[in-house]
Parts: C-alpha cells; sequence; structure tokens
C-alpha cells in the first residue's frame, strides 16, 4: 500500500467474484459480448435491455447530482470528433501512449511497466515474454488514440482522432459557455458519452475496453481556491458512491505520488474500488485532479485565441484553475453490480430455507423499478393486471410477466434487482387489492389499487 493510501478501517466486503458477475450477466442478458455471432469482438461488450436501463440510471444520477441539482455546474453534449489540434494543445498527441516491448520470438507485445510491476522490479532487467519465455525488444511509446479520416481521401491532412476522453470539448467551448449562460467563476461543465483508447491490454469484462463511456466535469475556479475546492470534489465524489450503496469500507483514497502525476496535475487523487479475485484488487473508479492553469493555456497558445475569463468586479482577466472528477460510466456500472451482488437463504413459501440471489442495487439504479406479476397466465387475471401495469408504467420502469410459476418470477426479478413486484391474484378480481413484495425484506402488503401508486411513490427515491 502506498503511504498516500488511507488506512482502510475494515477489511473490504465483497461478495461476488468476477466470473458469477459475468455469468449473471450473460443469464440475464443484461451485458454480453459484442458480435457474439462471430465469436465476439476485442473485449467490446454490449448492454442487453436490462444493462442499458442500469448504465443509463448510472449515468442520470451522475447528471442529476452533478448538473440538476448544483446551480454551478452546466451540461454539454459535444462532437466525438473534434479539430485535430486539440490533441495537439492537450498533449494526447504526444503523451498518450503506453510503452511497448514485443517478443522476437511469438511477436506478442506486451504493456513494459505492466511486466515491470509483475516482477517487482524498476527496470525490464531479465524479463523475458511472460508467453513464450523469448527474448523481449526496448520498449517503443504507442499512441492509444484511435486515428480515423474525415472525408472521402484518407491522407494525414484529413486524419482525425476519436476522442480518447470527454474533457478536452469543456475546455474549448469554455468561453462561449460562460459567456452565452453569463456564469461566473466557479462554475462547471460537465459531459458524459463515448471515449476511445486503443488499449493495448483491455480485459477484465467491461473493466477496460476500448470503447467505454465517461462522466467527466470540469470545475473552473480561482487560483489560489483551488486546493480547497480540490477537497471539496474529492469529498463529493466518494459520497455520491456511497450514497448509491456502495459500501464504504469498498471503496478508499489514493493520491498520486509524485512521478505518477500526469503532466498537467498539481495533485491527483483516485477513488478506487475493491474488485475481488480479478487481477485488478484495489482499483481506479474515478480520478480527480487539479489539472491548474495548464489546458486552458494550452488551447490558448495553440489556437491563438484568447482564453481568459474576466472578472467584472475586479476588473482583470485570468485563466482559472480546474478541477477535474473524471469517472468511468461502464466501469462505475460494473462496480454497482459487484457491490450489490447478495447470495442469502430465505424461506420459500413452505417455510424451508432456499438459497436465493438478489441484486441489491439503489432503486434508483434498478434497471426495472417495478414489476406486475399476474399470479397465474388465465384470461381472467389479464386485464386487471394489465390496468396495474399500465398504472405503473407511465411512472417507472416497469416489467410485465406472466410466464412460469411465481416463485421463479420472484427470484428472477430479486436477480435483477427489481425492488418491487406487485403480484395480481384470483381475490384482487373481488378486493381490487394487489400484493405488493418487498425485494430485500421479502415483506408482503396488500395495498388497494387505489393507493398502489401512493405506496410505491413513497418508498421509490426521485430518480
Ligand atoms: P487507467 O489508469 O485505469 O487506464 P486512467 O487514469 O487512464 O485509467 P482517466 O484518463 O483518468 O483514466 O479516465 C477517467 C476514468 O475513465 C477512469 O477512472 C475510468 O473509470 C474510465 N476509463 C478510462 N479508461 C477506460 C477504459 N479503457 N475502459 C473503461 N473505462 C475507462
Amino acid at each position: 500500500m502506498s503511504e498516500h493510501t488511507e488506512p482502510t478501517t475494515q477489511a473490504p466486503t465483497v461478495e461476488a467474484d468476477l466470473p458469477t458477475i459475468v455469468e449473471l450477466c450473460k443469464k440475464r442478458g443484461i451485458i454480453f459480448p459484442s458480435s457474439e455471432i462471430y465469436g465476439g469482438f476485442r473485449s467490446q461488450w454490449d448492454y442487453g435491455p436490462l444493462g442499458t436501463e442500469l448504465k443509463e440510471n448510472v449515468k442520470r444520477h451522475w447528471w442529476r447530482t452533478m448538473v440538476q441539482l448544483r446551480e454551478d455546474v452546466v451540461g454539454l453534449d459535444a462532437a466525438i470528433l473534434m479539430h485535430p489540434r486539440v490533441w495537439e494543445a492537450s498533449g494526447h498527441l504526444e503523451n498518450f501512449a503506453d510503452p511497448l516491448v514485443e517478443c522476437v520470438e511469438c511477436h506478442k507485445r506486451w504493456r513494459a511497466d505492466h511486466l515491470m510491476e509483475d516482477a517487482g522490479q524498476t527496470t525490464l532487467e531479465g524479463i523475458t515474454c511472460p508467453g513464450c519465455s523469448g527474448e523481449l525488444t526496448d520498449p517503443k511509446n504507442f499512441n492509444l488514440m484511435f486515428k480515423t479520416f474525415s472525408g472521402p481521401v484518407e491522407d494525414e491532412g484529413n486524419a482525425v482522432w476519436m476522442r480518447p476522453e470527454t474533457a478536452q470539448a469543456m475546455f474549448v467551448d469554455f468561453l462561449t459557455i460562460q459567456r452565452t449562460n453569463r456564469l461566473k467563476v466557479p462554475f462547471g461543465i460537465a459531459q458524459l458519452g463515448k471515449s476511445f483508447r486503443n488499449e493495448i491490454t483491455p480485459g477484465n469484462f467491461v473493466f477496460r475496453t476500448r470503447e467505454f463511456e465517461q462522466m467527466e466535469m470540469e470545475f473552473f475556479v480561482e487560483p489560489g481556491s483551488d486546493e480547497d475546492w480540490h477537497q471539496f470534489w474529492i469529498d463529493e465524489r466518494l459520497r455520491w458512491y456511497t450514497e448509491l450503496g456502495i459500501r464504504r469500507e469498498n471503496l478508499r483514497i489514493r493520491e498520486h505520488d509524485e512521478d505518477e502525476l500526469s503532466h498537467y496535475a498539481k495533485r491527483t487523487v483516485d477513488v478506487e474500488y475493491y474488485f475481488p479475485d480479478s487481477s485488478l484488487g484495489w482499483a481506479e473508479l474515478e480520478g480527480i485532479a487539479n489539472r491548474t492553469d495548464f489546458d486552458l493555456k494550452a488551447h490558448e497558445a495553440v489556437s491563438g485565441q484568447d482564453l481568459r475569463y474576466y472578472d467584472q468586479v475586479a476588473d482583470e482577466r485570468y485563466h482559472p484553475y480546474v478541477i477535474e472528477p473524471a469517472a468511468g460510466a461502464t466501469r462505475a456500472t460494473l462496480a454497482f453490480l459487484y457491490d450489490a451482488y447478495r447470495v442469502e437463504e430465505a424461506p420459500d413459501a413452505d417455510g424451508t430455507l432456499q438459497s436465493r440471489t438478489v441484486l441489491k442495487l439503489d432503486p434508483r439504479l434498478s434497471p426495472y423499478k417495478v414489476a406486475v406479476l399476474p399470479l397465474s397466465k388465465k384470461d381472467t387475471l389479464t386485464p386487471l393486471a394489465k390496468e396495474v401495469y399500465d398504472l405503473c408504467k407511465v411512472r417507472w420502469m416497469t416489467e410485465y410477466d406472466e410466464t412460469q410459476s411465481i416463485g421463479r418470477r420472484y427470484r428472477r426479478q430479486d436477480e435483477i434487482g427489481t425492488p418491487f413486484c406487485v403480484t395480481v391474484d384470483f381475490d384482487s378480481l373481488e378486493d381490487r387489492a394487489v400484493t405488493i413484495r418487498d425485494r430485500d425484506s421479502m415483506r408482503q402488503d396488500r395495498v388497494a389499487i387505489d393507493r398502489l401508486v401512493g405506496y410505491l411513490a413513497e418508498r421509490l427515491p426521485v430518480c
């Protein structure tokens, strides 16, 4: 553990391992290999109906916390293909590279830094190919940006890069957004969306992929107030994860050592999650950096545009400092899945203990909030069950499911994290009431259909 890592008071308590999560995701169609009928495609993954909802909920909740509930942050949705000089100014063309070595025997490429880390060394001396023990070449830098061409002619003049992060648009559009929205420093610009990195070693399911989604915010502050704002955002971001259900002992804050800091950063802190038994262990969910005025000055130098902020009260122009909480939406989705996974002993209808798998997701993240389950498929129940479904679906993502036994349907809903199941039975035809089952306590309440929406609204947080 680095001396800058906070001491943990309690051991991590993650109950799932990676194969279990991958299997659950595949079984329920949450996340599965991309282009599977062609054998999958290079660690790319598709999000099925439930995975799409889950990931959208993660992003929605980030947006709500970072933009909707804050008076000092606004949103942006910028183009993925930006002017190529953006990447010259940002340093990505020059610095965004991993050192690679190649085996002279089997020609496999390896990350030099990973090989040294695994061998517990700071040099490559004596290290051979982990695949075939062949000799390795000297390291060469490999740029992680995906290159393509804008327009029909594939020459260098038309070369463009798929954005490797969402952040740069916030610097490039900084003054336009500040002026058109009459914003005063301190303020932030937030963006979420796809980013692309030609990672040498993608893997660990959706932890590291070449196409992924980020949630980033650039918060512009007066120089001198940057250190306090940095701490403010570290605390806020940690709270975001714990308020959405990640157990505190499974998160930690790690300070970057001096030699690890990016070229633009004055201080960086990572929020790490404990991914058990994969090759990851404690690994980054989000980086929170004090980027100083590096980016605005760099874009000013390359674009030739004055990017200073005009402070009307002090009648002066300056380059604000920037605090950046940069999170991965896809990586966070994986952490929420891990943390919600539980296997419990629970009594079945006759009171015998059975094991049940339950995703104890915060209801704001659950793909479905409600499942409407007619006790039987008989036509007599369908009209009333559909009436109940119609009442719920206009307010919450609701699933209607009438196949299989009720016990199996409850188990399925537990496994996908649905907080409430509403059962319509034959008594419902007489008393116009339904049974509502709570996912976590498994308590069942009989509630009049007239009161159903109110009952659920009291228990389902706004999202
Ligand atoms: P890492 O050290 O894991 O490569 P990074 O420090 O390069 O990550 P940042 O540039 O700080 O990552 O990006 C911010 C966030 O974006 C990361 O904390 C992570 O959650 C997410 N992220 C970055 N690269 C990937 C990837 N290849 N796949 C999935 N998520 C990613």
